[in-house]
């Protein structure tokens, strides 16, 4: 089996030893330490401020997501979303379910937000603006320093998806001004899913502080509490945190966040430069290097995504609702080689043959 989904993602051997060894206790200094070297790991490699914090979530992406907006928003606040596809679709949601005010800029599928979208939004009272930086339901990768300086000059807060574009993408959140970035163990970061991270700048924290709690288990300030000394408010995914670790270790020992980068953006152009000879359309104005959607020109999505599966081994991300049998979409995130991008290219070169594309 090769898997080019979006996540879960094939993961290292070494990430996979750890998933079938005993599961510690973790009230002890031991875990305590593998906390706050994780914690160290995800500030330098998200470019964070050194007083930045960061907690761990156990639950994906969406709790994160859902913690975020529930801790560092309020009633008062006035927030700007994005929304390109299913997962800016999931702030608007979040946004209703806890009574904050938002506007969305809604995009057609496959396109990128421009200077002329945010226009509208200039000097109208907005306080917090809400992004998938890579809205991967449809494979856009927007344009963070065009974003960052519409909110420096409205003085916004600015929170960041930044799920499926940590390590696969340029980010630094100094730079940006990011006060809030969200990552998952399930992509590029290729472990197993279950925990989820949210990285605060001191803006943040600051706002955390203030903050009411609405939910006892995404109290961000007990996260915060507990994480001064490494733990957490509750039991977490012991045996994910430590996959987390090995693998932070690993990235950093092979020459850290850029290298990773460098590496998924290879893998990424060698398959584009691939899939040119066969009968695809790329449907992106703006890709991450995390993701490639295509839209077959002579056959359905889903049953290319169906006969790969089911009679060659290979698993590529099938869309769901509308876009069920018009776009499918290959990760280049996790333990994947160029050979392996040969692999799926010969199994689509031989379907061609077969008749099926
Ligand atoms: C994967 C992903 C999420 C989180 O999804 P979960 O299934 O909750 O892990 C959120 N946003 C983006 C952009 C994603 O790619």
């Amino acid at each position: 089996m090769i898997n080019f989904t979006v996540g879960p993602v094939q993961s290292s051997d070494l990430v996979r030893s750890i998933g079938g060894e005993q599961v510690p206790y973790f009230r002890t200094a031991e875990f305590s330490k593998i906390m706050l070297e994780n914690e160290e790991l995800m500030k330098k490699f998200s470019g964070a401020e050194d007083e930045a914090r960061v907690i761990f979530i156990t639950g994906s992406g969406t709790a994160s997501m859902e913690a975020v907006v529930a801790n560092t928003l309020t009633e008062q606040d006035k927030v700007l979303i994005v929304n390109g596809g299913s997962f800016g679709q999931r702030f608007v949601q979040l946004c209703e379910i806890y009574g904050i005010s938002y506007s969305e800029i809604k995009l057609d599928v496959g396109k990128a937000l421009t200077e002329k979208h945010l226009q509208a939004y200039e000097n109208q009272g907005f306080t917090a603006f809400m992004v998938n930086v890579h809205e991967t339901s449809t494979g856009v990768h927007y344009d963070l320093h065009m974003i960052s300086e519409f909110c420096k000059r409205n003085q916004m807060f600015l929170v960041v998806d930044a799920i499926s574009s940590f390590l696969a993408d340029e980010f630094d959140m100094k730079e940006f001004g990011v006060d809030v970035m969200i990552t998952g163990s399930q992509k590029a970061l290729a472990c197993p899913p279950g925990i989820s991270m949210i990285v605060l700048s001191v803006k943040a924290v600051e706002r955390v502080e203030s903050n009411r709690p609405k939910c006892m288990y995404l109290d961000l300030k007990s996260a915060l509490k507990n994480g001064e000394r490494g733990q957490t408010p509750f039991t977490p995914a012991v045996g994910i945190l430590r996959q987390i670790h090995a693998r932070l270790k690993e990235i950093e020992s092979a020459g850290g966040v850029e290298t990773e980068i460098k590496k998924i953006g290879i893998l990424a152009e060698d398959f584009r430069n691939k899939i040119k000879e066969l009968p695809f359309d790329i449907v992106s104005e703006s890709m991450s290097n995390a993701v490639t959607p295509l839209h077959p020109l002579t056959a359905s999505a889903n049953d290319i995504f169906l006969t790969l599966k089911d009679e060659y081994g290979i698993w590529v991300c099938p869309n769901g609702g509308e876009l069920k049998d018009a776009v499918f979409r290959v990760g280049h995130i996790g333990n994947l080689t160029t050979e392996d991008n040969d692999k799926l290219i010969d199994a689509l070169k031989d379907m061609q043959k077969r008749g099926l594309i």
